[in-house]
């Protein structure tokens, strides 16, 4: 467990008595006396804490800043159910395999809960408690009216036929069919699942509950999807740089960038960010990382990617290899994690270039590595907002598969914009008001949004 410095996280009897209406006020009054308050850290940060704790860190952290006690931050800080289900199928050579299958509900006093699906052989209880909970952070960043879950499946993809992911997947979903649902919990994409995996889970539930393909986002356009999903979270990615940027008096247009990881999200951040006239320098997948001095070709890498090839076999005048770690610590004006939690490590902290990281991925930054950027004066902006274009557009297409409506690609990204600038400037408003990281306000803004609901509903 972290340490605790005393000075700021008094357990505060009379907080922990007070009525709802009380705290709703008192959380007004802490955020107007943060700057006072944070001067010191409640929370230390130990070492080798595992991805749970982590993400919990960030909770105490600004939980003891806006003093609101131990009695709300012990319901911020649990969750609501955990869903933990076995998944056999029968392989395509006939013999029957197990898998283990998560599906986590973190908090839905602002709505019902909301998050991806990951496939992933490491994937583990764990692991699925971290993201679910910044679910719930990320939706009340951006102040989309959900809380926050996570799931998913512990296995490796690229392992097993279509047939047998399509197997996988429908029998999931009988399995926590009870447990989701438009009204109750909203499975997406996330690591190794996309638009298909989404198609067979809307349809597997609607066999089980009839029709209902607000059940799950992420779908195919052609199957009630949303224009703009695909590309929602890099946008979002690419919203925040620029706004970043211009307030520090650049622009993305000639700013240096590199991503790690070349999935949905990085792909459409490195696409979206050369349209605006980005360089980006350097890029990594899981085969490993490539750079040019000038300029990668964005648009030629992304059809390379898209033909089902790896970057390690990606080949052109004045591209070379690196390391990970050589991208992750190459002297750009942008960094943006894309892949998965834990990359920046406090020794590649240490050694970090970048002006502004922008956290495109979920927790790719361990806490003992925050402490050192912030050191360091190295700008963070935090996953539960670089990230929450996604389940912005999630949201919206939510919105309308419960109306029947479509929206234009235009529609869904101006309304995306208008929404990550507004998270962005409330969020930097506190930044500058009250001289916090940008990951402390961030989560100041959450958990007081996410306090007053459940407050107000009850406990
Ligand atoms: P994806 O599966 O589409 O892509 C992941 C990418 O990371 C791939 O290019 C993969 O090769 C690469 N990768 C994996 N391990 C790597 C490693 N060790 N080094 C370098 N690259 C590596 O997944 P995604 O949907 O793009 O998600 C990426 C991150 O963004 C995850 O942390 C996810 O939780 C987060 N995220 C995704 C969404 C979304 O809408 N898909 C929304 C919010 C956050």
């Amino acid at each position: 467990m972290p340490a605790l410095n005393n000075s700021c996280c008094n357990s505060n009897a009379a907080t922990a008595r007070q009525e709802p209406g009380a705290v709703s006020k008192h959380i007004d009054i802490a955020l107007r006396n943060i700057a006072r308050k944070c001067r010191k850290h409640p929370v230390e940060v130990t070492f080798r804490m595992n991805a749970f704790e982590a993400a919990n860190h960030y909770i105490r952290r600004a939980s003891r800043i806006m003093n609101l006690g131990p009695r709300v931050e012990r319901l911020l800080l649990s969750l609501e159910a955990e869903h933990h289900v076995t998944i056999p199928i029968e392989r395509d050579n006939g013999e029957l395999a197990v898998f283990s299958g998560y599906r986590f509900q973190h908090n839905s006093a602002r709505g019902p809960t909301k998050g991806g699906l990951r496939f992933h052989p490491t994937l583990d209880a764990d692991d699925v408690r971290a993201l679910a909970t910044l679910m719930t952070w990320k939706t009340a960043v951006v102040n989309v009216p959900f809380g926050g879950a996570k799931g998913g499946i512990a296995c490796e993809p690229s392992l097993l036929s279509q047939g047998e992911l399509e197997r996988i997947t429908r029998k999931f979903v009988e399995r926590i069919s009870q447990e989701i649902g438009p009204q109750r919990d909203i499975p997406a994409p996330d690591v190794n699942t996309n638009a298909q995996v989404m198609a067979w889970i809307m349809d597997q539930y609607s066999r089980l509950h009839g029709f209902a393909p607000a059940v799950v986002t992420g779908k195919p356009v052609e199957l009630h999807g949303s224009e703009g999903r695909e590309a929602a979270t890099g946008y979002g990615v690419i919203c925040v740089a620029e706004d970043f940027l211009h307030d520090i008096g650049n622009s993305l247009k000639g700013a240096t960038v590199a991503i790690q990881g070349f999935g949905n999200v990085g792909l459409f951040a490195a696409l979206l960010a050369h349209e605006r006239g980005a360089k980006i320098e350097a890029v990594s997948d899981l085969s490993g990382a490539i750079a040019a001095r000038d300029s990668l070709d964005i648009p030629a890498l992304v059809k390379f990617i898209r033909s089902g090839c790896l970057l390690v076999d990606y080949q052109a005048d004045g591209v070379s290899r690196i390391t990970n770690d050589a991208l992750l610590t190459r002297e750009v004006d942008v960094l943006i994690p894309a892949a998965l939690g834990g990359v920046l490590t406090r020794d590649v902290a240490r050694e970090v270039r970048a002006k502004v990281i922008v956290e495109a991925a979920n927790a790719p930054t361990l806490p003992e590595a925050d402490e050192v950027l912030e050191q360091r004066g190295v700008t963070v902006i935090p996953d539960i907002l670089a990230n929450a274009g996604g389940v912005t557009v999630s949201y919206f297409e939510w919105t309308q598969n419960l109306q029947c409506l479509r929206w234009t690609e235009n529609e869904v990204n101006s309304r995306l914009r208008q929404i990550m600038s507004t998270a962005y400037a409330t969020i930097r408003g506190l930044v500058q008001s009250r001289k916090l990281g940008w990951r402390t306000a961030a989560y100041i803004v959450a958990l007081g949004r996410v306090a007053k609901a459940a407050m107000l509903r009850g406990v």
